[in-house]
């Protein structure tokens, strides 16, 4: 499953499909949540810059609300397909479960490049997303919130769209806003950290001290910068980062044996996270290859860009030092993969568990927006530390009183609490 044959969606319903079996689920509940509950694929025209017209193609797909209203993200980028989407929604489904939030899973998307369209038309394509799926939108049906190259200015726009066509404030129908204008503090870097509070009760299970360890991170956008910024502020050492080229349309790496300076990386980065690479240079980094950051001798390997990055292919070239993978990007590793790295006893923080900070946050958004009433950073930080630490013995209790990867371990948990809920509501 790797290259050009990988499938998302044919990759999650696998992992669903061997736990359902483990877990002995009937037919009607497998029938249930192999597959999403509905779909919306739609046109968005908008009139461009140069006066003529575009068309872009948009999905929002839910994939169960058993447990509560849809949640996920929506993601702009060129390469994105009906599968990915429905791939994402599932796993939403298995995040917000796993993460025990009252709410369900769901995934939208747009087929466009951010980077060729100016604000307007961006503006003009968030609007005309909120416009096509307004009815299956609302803080009680479907609540969107940011993906790939997508920020809290897009949600603000979306927000308003929604406002304007239902005639009334509805602060709880979009999260990942600015704060100020019911953003919650604490949102943006919310991903990113809890996987790094993951990653930290994993160490401290291992019986590793974060102070002394090194990570490898995949990817600089809003996840992988503030992993790295916890990370540091733990201790640990970050010595390889990659970073995607547009105009190359390639990853580059950047290492620093004695560690990277976030700060430094940060003020040569533009705001989808790529870092110039002469810039990089003049300040010492090495520059290498886009796939160098898995090669790399470090305990933690943080993937935290896209999907299909650890497969049969590249699995190969994890050394023989790390101890952990804490998956930042959804589906960053293909089932063949994860077969090798159980072989290997790598400890691997499966991605609906270790990126669940982000959804978990958005819940605190929403419950903060709804009451409009905001808590202060630290309030919010320390919910989101007990949520993922808390997760995060659950699920590794039951891999090691099973011993199943966490990854199955994970599945188990989410599955059956979202098949009780079908349950409990009588729908199978
Ligand atoms: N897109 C993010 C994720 O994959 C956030 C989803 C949300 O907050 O609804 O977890």
């Amino acid at each position: 499953m790797s290259g050009e044959s990988f499938n998302p969606y044919r990759m999650a319903q696998q992992q669903f499909d061997g736990v359902a079996q483990q877990l002995g689920l009937d037919e009607a509940t497998r029938a249930l949540l192999r597959v999403p509950d509905r779909e919306v694929h739609f046109n968005i025209p908008i009139r461009m810059d140069d006066g003529g017209y575009q068309v872009f193609r948009g999905f929002r797909i839910h994939h169960n609300t058993a447990r509560g209203p849809a949640k996920g993200g929506v993601r702009f980028h060129p390469q994105e397909t009906a599968d990915t989407v429905r791939a994402l929604a599932m796993w939403m489904t298995w995040k917000t479960a796993v993460v025990d939030i009252p709410l369900g899973g769901g995934q939208g998307g747009v087929i466009c490049d951010p980077h060729n369209l100016s604000m307007r038309e961006q503006e003009a394509l968030c609007r005309g997303w909120v416009r096509k799926i307004v009815d299956v939108l609302g803080p009680d049906r479907d609540v969107p919130a940011p993906d790939v190259m997508a920020s809290a200015q897009h949600m603000v726009w979306m927000l308003d769209e929604y406002e304007q066509l239902v005639g009334r404030k509805a602060p709880g129908a979009m999260t990942g806003k600015p704060i100020g204008l019911g953003g919650s503090l604490g949102r943006i870097e919310s991903t990113g950290y809890g996987v790094i509070f993951a990653v930290r009760e994993a160490l401290a299970e291992l019986g590793s001290r974060i102070e002394d360890a090194t990570a490898s991170v995949q990817g600089f956008g809003n996840v992988a910068q503030h992993a790295i910024d916890l990370f540091h502020s733990y201790g640990g050492t970050v010595t390889c980062v990659s970073s995607w080229d547009q105009k190359e349309q390639a990853a580059f790496c950047f290492r620093k044996k004695d560690g990277v300076q976030l700060k430094e990386l940060r003020s040569m980065t533009n705001s989808y996270g790529e870092i110039s690479r002469a810039k990089a240079a003049d300040a010492g980094y090495e520059v290498l290859p886009g796939d160098a950051w898995i090669e790399q001798e470090v305990e933690v390997l943080i993937p935290a860009a896209m999907e299909n990055q650890i497969n049969r292919d590249t699995v190969k070239n994890i050394k023989g030092s790390v101890k952990m993978i804490a998956e930042g990007a959804n589906g960053p590793t293909t089932p063949p993969a994860d077969a090798v790295i159980k072989e290997r006893g790598i400890w691997l923080l499966p991605d609906f568990l270790a990126n669940a900070g982000g959804v978990t946050c958005s819940y605190f958004e929403q419950v903060q927006s709804n009451m409009n009433y905001f808590w202060t950073r630290d309030e919010v930080i320390s919910k989101l530390d007990s949520k993922m630490t808390d997760a995060y013995y659950a699920v590794s209790h039951m891999a090691r009183r099973r011993s199943i990867p966490m990854r199955d371990a994970a599945y188990m948990i989410a599955i059956a609490r979202v098949a009780e809920a079908c349950k409990l509501r009588g729908w199978v």
